[in-house]
């Protein structure tokens, strides 16, 4: 089991699945449905109404505080920033705004996929004798039905989703107790995923390896405030 470590946690959306990554061309996808009712003529029209309904998103979702708590009703959180893009651009309509939002939370979850590589790596790793634990953020209802839809439960020996035990990352006690569960000290794990807060800077600072998944090439980010011990774009390199 050469250079391999007691224990990984791995993120669950947008690491072992594809989940939420690239959202412009679903948002121009879907908008494109619904352009008769928003009286969106033309490429250009569903562009407007895509970057404001995107930039209010991020807006709601860089507030710490509020994104702790709307992370347990995605659909709820979306529904609000689907409102507040379209208010930006005039228009009044909530209930279409909730339609529309709600759509997308649909087509996001119809077009869910595991990576390919996802269950070999993950067995893989376990047939070495590496102890492995899902943590996940999110609603318990939510993130069940994934690790069910893409049989990943009998995988991991601990799975652990914010929505169940009442805290998400990047607070210390999710990273600590799911070591404690897996009966490993931080210096012998990793923790693997695509949010470099989440799975890079928290767990390094608790001693553990932050393995950065960066699928998309997208590079570390310019406000990253350590630097991972190893960058992957594919999980199967985990086993390399
Ligand atoms: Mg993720």
């Amino acid at each position: 089991m050469t250079g391999l470590p007691r224990a990984i946690l791995f993120d669950l959306d947008d690491t072992l699945i594809r989940a939420y990554a690239q959202p412009e061309e679903a948002w121009t996808r879907l908008l494109n449905f619904f352009a008769a009712h928003l009286d969106a003529q033309g490429a250009e029209a569903i562009e407007r109404v895509r970057q404001a309904i995107m930039e209010e998103a991020r807006a709601f979702w860089s507030d710490r505080a509020e994104a702790a708590k709307w992370r347990l009703d995605i659909p709820g959180a979306r529904r609000l920033s689907v409102r507040r893009g379209l208010a930006r651009l005039g228009y009044r309509d909530e209930t279409l705004a909730d339609h529309i939002a709600d759509a997308f939370t649909e087509l996001r979850r119809a077009e869910y996929r595991l990576y390919p590589d996802a269950h070999a790596t993950v067995d893989a790793l376990r047939q070495r004798g590496v102890k492995l634990a899902l943590v996940t953020n999110g609603a318990a209802e939510f993130q069940r039905a994934k690790i069910e839809r893409f049989e990943l439960g009998h995988r991991f020996d601990h799975i652990q989703i914010e929505g169940e035990f009442g805290m998400g990352k990047p607070e210390p006690d999710v990273y600590r107790h799911a070591l404690g569960r897996l009966g490993c000290d931080a210096c012998d794990a990793w923790m693997v995923g695509d949010n470099y807060e989440w799975e890079v800077e928290a767990p390094q600072k608790l001693g553990l390896c932050g393995i950065w998944y960066d699928p998309f090439d997208a590079g570390i980010p310019a406000h990253a405030t350590a630097k991972p011990t190893r960058v992957i774009r594919r999980l199967a390199e985990l086993l390399e």
